[in-house]
């Protein structure tokens, strides 16, 4: 199974585009990597922009609107890199580290109060590692969050 990053990213990004907006946030994309397609099931592809969108919009800062922003561009020539960037809410040095495994949700005190059963990112890492990718993530509290993802090319004219 073969994916045109792009492709997917749109279509994702489409299904928030009216709920962002709703809200008075905005989302942008510079999705500079053309015809960049990976090995990879379209379904789980999808659902993992589908989650890190997700997380942007469950963990946005209540006192500034959502500004999430979104690019792709080829590395090396035979990688993609994938950025999502939000001016969320932020994570903290010590959660940083654990995000990614498997039920773990930073400790909500009153900043936020959204369900979750902290699978998303334990499930976006593994379906990126399974791709041969790698994810990491960049925070800082109260500024905001960028995940990137970065996935070998399967061919990129
Ligand atoms: P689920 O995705 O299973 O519904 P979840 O969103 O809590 O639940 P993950 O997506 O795995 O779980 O995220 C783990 C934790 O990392 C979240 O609970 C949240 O505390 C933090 N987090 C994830 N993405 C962001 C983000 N963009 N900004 C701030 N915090 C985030
Ligand atoms: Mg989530």
């Amino acid at each position: 199974n073969t994916v045109d990053v792009n492709g997917i990213i749109t279509s994702v990004m489409s299904t928030f585009k009216l709920k962002v907006e709703k809200y008075g946030g905005t989302i942008e994309a510079d999705l500079e990597a053309e015809d960049a397609w990976v090995k990879v099931d379209e379904m789980h592809f999808t659902n993992v922009i589908f989650n890190l969108l997700d997380n942007a919009v469950k963990y946005a800062r209540e006192d500034v609107p959502l500004s999430l922003f979104i690019r792709t561009r080829i590395l090396d020539n035979d990688k993609v890199e994938i950025s999502i960037q939000d001016n969320g809410i932020g994570i903290k040095k010590e959660d940083l580290k654990k995000i990614f495994e498997k039920f773990y949700r930073v400790s909500t005190g009153n900043v936020h109060n959204v369900k979750g059963f902290g699978l998303g990112l334990a499930y976006v890492h593994k379906i990126i590692h399974d791709l041969n990718g790698t994810i990491r993530a960049e925070s800082e509290l109260n500024i905001g969050t960028k995940f990137i993802i970065i996935l070998p090319l399967i061919k990129n004219k």
